[in-house]
């Protein structure tokens, strides 16, 4: 039997007697510590209370807003409180937006409103609105297809529907629409554009987000439209009448300013240039009060961070929390956080983030060399007991850290339960309530193990071979 070789309650970890050759990468009495962080995550509602914390005393934080201001100050007064070694933000640079009013009301042949959300960075509709009919396409491969006779002057309606599924599979296909939509129905010079919200729900909710904005000559209003309302549309146009829609919104486009990156650190005892960073994103859109996207994150990465701190000595390497700015309106602070820190990527051993909720974790991906397996192997014993599965090493970690990814630097990715996912993200429903505790503590169990294991270990994961992407 192996004794666990540290005090939890103060002494240090002792490093004695273990010159016994490790035919595995990961030390057992490592392994044992991770146990034991394990089973004290899955006793506190710490993450619980923090993600509480930033949806009441923050709220919505767009970036470049007034809200992602406070989230800024907010995180870095949290970290310090949970005892990071280490806080300090980065300053980067967002293209800032208001919103306005946004209202849509079917004019004939069946007059009654609509419920809309204007998409991120939309412009404004003429003062006084505009009035046009609609012309409808099952999705945006049709309506790039489409002849502009077809589409000029005319409100272009993309109808597609997103599939629900546990691992959010489904938000691909459907989410070109909203990336696409506008160029294309700006390009064919539509008036406006419509798009059946990017979402799974049947609430009457529009689901926002952002679009591809860059270059293009004679933008146009874009809207979400919540989903009984796209049926309402639907069924309208069905029975074979010109539908005519009246949209009357009111943005404004602003000029770039700044933002943050918030960084905390545990320092690492023997080689603290070295860094295993485990991300989530600060900001959020701005209807909800970004409780799933990604305030479950924040509150998940800095609790692992923290049980970590607790420990009586510091791992091997450092710890690096990143709360990246302005991920919502284009992954902006992972882009400008690479190009900050390619002189240290190297360094970066691994990287993870969490950003699909706040479900329970079933499935473990990776992304590490081939001869790097039987660590998450090793990893697997105490994340199996969770309820979580091996599953493949295609992970890209999450969507800031996609972009580091793409640089070679390994992931791990621990896969949430989607299935619900989609039914309030980017909506004035993603609030706290949507939130369960019992899976937070889930979440940072899973976490803990795999990022204080990473921190500990011996040697590294190397590199991950970068393909050729398409
Ligand atoms: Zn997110």
């Amino acid at each position: 039997m192996f004794k666990p070789l540290l005090s939890l309650t103060g002494g240090l970890i002792a490093t004695a007697a273990i010159s016994i050759a490790q035919a595995k990468p990961l030390a057992q009495e490592d392994l044992s510590v991770a146990e034991v962080l394990r089973d004290r995550a899955l006793a506190s509602s710490n993450a619980y209370s923090i993600v509480e914390s930033l949806t009441v005393e923050v709220g919505p934080r767009r970036a470049g807003t007034e809200g992602d201001e406070r989230a800024v100050a907010w995180a870095q007064e949290k970290m310090k409180s949970l005892g990071f070694d280490r806080v300090y933000t980065e300053q980067i640079e967002v293209p800032r937006w208001t919103r306005g009013h946004a209202h849509a009301q079917v004019i004939s042949p069946y007059p009654q409103p609509l419920v809309v959300s204007s998409l991120g960075y939309s412009v404004a509709t003429p003062e006084g609105g505009l009035t046009a009919e609609i012309v409808e396409f099952p999705d945006v491969e049709s309506l790039l297809e489409a002849s502009p006779k077809q589409v000029k002057g005319k409100i272009a309606f993309i109808n597609k529907r997103m599939a629900k599924a546990r691992t959010g599979e489904g938000y691909g296909p459907a989410v070109q629409g909203r990336s696409k939509g506008m160029r294309a129905a700006a390009e064919k010079g539509a008036a406006a554009l419509l798009l059946r919200s990017v979402g799974t729900d049947s609430d009457r909710f529009a689901h926002t987000g952002m679009m591809s904005i860059d270059n293009i000559e004679n933008p146009v209003p874009a809207l979400a439209l919540s989903a009984p309302d796209a049926n309402l549309l639907e069924a309208m146009l069905s029975r074979g009448k010109p539908v005519e829609v009246k949209l009357d919104i009111d943005n404004q486009r602003h000029s770039d300013g700044p933002s943050f990156n918030v960084i905390g650190e545990i320092t690492g005892r023997e080689t603290p240039e070295e860094v295993m960073i485990i991300g989530a994103h600060l900001d959020s859109w701005d209807e909800g009060t970004g409780a799933l996207d990604d305030g479950a994150g924040v509150a998940i990465v800095m609790e692992t961070a923290r049980l970590i701190a607790e420990l009586p000595v510091r791992p091997r390497r450092t710890l690096r929390v990143v709360l990246f700015g302005a991920e919502e309106i284009g992954l902006v602070g992972a882009k400008q956080y690479l190009d900050a820190h390619r002189h240290e990527l190297d360094n970066i051993i691994a990287i993870s983030e969490s950003d699909f909720g706040a479900g329970k974790i079933w499935r473990f991906d990776t992304r590490l060399p081939e001869n790097k397996f039987d660590i998450a192997d090793q990893m697997m014993q105490l994340l199996a007991p969770l309820g979580i599965e091996r599953g493949n090493n295609q992970s890209y970690g999450g969507p800031d850290s996609s972009v580091f990814v793409a640089e070679g630097v390994p992931a791990f990715g621990l896969y949430q339960d989607g299935t619900d996912y989609f039914d309030y993200h980017h909506t004035p429903n993603d609030t706290l309530d949507k939130v369960k505790p019992e899976n937070l503590r889930q979440n940072v169990a899973a976490w803990v193990v795999m990022s204080f294991l990473a921190t500990e270990m011996e040697g590294n994961f190397g590199r991950v071979p970068v393909k050729a992407e398409k």
